[in-house]
């Protein structure tokens, strides 16, 4: 990244850019663009603009001897706040870490799957790398507790049938319960699991959420990711022998595999075992 871009970041967001550019054995270009268009809903309610996109190219696509592209662009200032980012740099903080995640950590991606209706691979993949990036902000200094999720989303809930549920609702659900830390978080939650018990869908999303949430806590971070995008699939029906995902070799090669059909994990804490087992039908 340009010294003077880095120069002006908090000290920890300037550690985060060498890391990943060390890592990567490129800089991050970090650009002005007139408009970003947005590839999936706003998180935060329908078409919110999007201020900020990291995007990472690879292989062909990076056009480049190194075989790889960082690129962060944003529409006005780095230092840009969006809600529910109430602090300067907080927005460029989860691009970076969306990198971070795919570079350093060398978290797999998903690169096919099958795809019915309202499942659109690029969402399920943000989806599950917000969980674990939203829980980094303390760590980086960040002071700001998480608020993802509105208590209205879940007042004006209308249900089209009865036991049936979508990404959307798959998404919202978690991110109200492990990605909600403010004072009236507990509330908010409550009025998930209303909404969710008339819906006829609440021990299903309990059972999925409570999965999420220890997997994101745990230190295996590859077979964590892996094993989320498991329950993805395998919570709508959907064959998870049919997901590909695409990892990033320690000397930096990237390759296409299927997921394992075991994952086996740790929780952070205990050191207590979990065995994800997969069926690939
Ligand atoms: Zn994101």
């Amino acid at each position: 990244m340009e010294a003077k871009l880095k120069q002006q970041l908090p000290g920890t967001l300037q550690v985060l850019v060498d890391e990943i550019e060390t890592a990567a054995g490129v800089e991050i270009e970090v650009g002005q663009v007139a408009a970003i268009a947005g590839l999936l809903p706003g998180r935060y309610g329908g078409a919110a603009p999007t201020p900020m996109q990291a995007t990472l190219c690879f292989g062909a696509d990076a056009k480049n001897a190194q075989g790889i592209r960082l690129i962060v662009n944003h529409t006005g200032d780095i230092a840009a706040c969006q809600l529910p980012y109430s602090v300067p740099y907080a927005v460029f903080f989860h691009e970076l870490m969306h990198l971070r995640r795919y570079v350093v950590d060398r978290v797999p991606i998903i690169a096919t799957a099958p795809e019915p209706v309202k499942l659109p691979r690029a969402a399920v993949e943000n989806m599950l790398e917000h969980q674990v990036i939203e829980r980094q902000y303390r760590q980086y200094g960040f002071d700001f507790p998480l608020y993802t999720v509105a208590r209205q989303a879940w007042d004006t809930f209308v249900q089209a049938e009865v036991g049936t549920c979508n990404l959307a609702i798959l998404q919202a659900w978690t991110e109200t319960q492990l990605l909600n830390d403010t004072d009236v978080g507990e509330e908010v939650r409550q009025a998930a699991e209303v909404a969710m018990e008339r819906a006829g869908l609440l021990s299903l999303l309990r059972a999925f959420s409570d999965n999420v949430a220890w997997l994101a806590k745990s230190p295996d971070l590859v077979a964590a990711k892996q094993a989320m995008v498991a329950l993805v699939y395998a919570f709508f029906g959907q064959p998870v022998g049919d997901v590909l995902m695409l990892h990033r070799s320690s000397t930096g090669e990237w390759t296409n595999n299927r997921l394992p059909r075991q994952i086996r994990l740790r929780a952070t804490a205990r050191g207590e075992m979990k065995v994800f087992q997969l069926r690939a039908g």
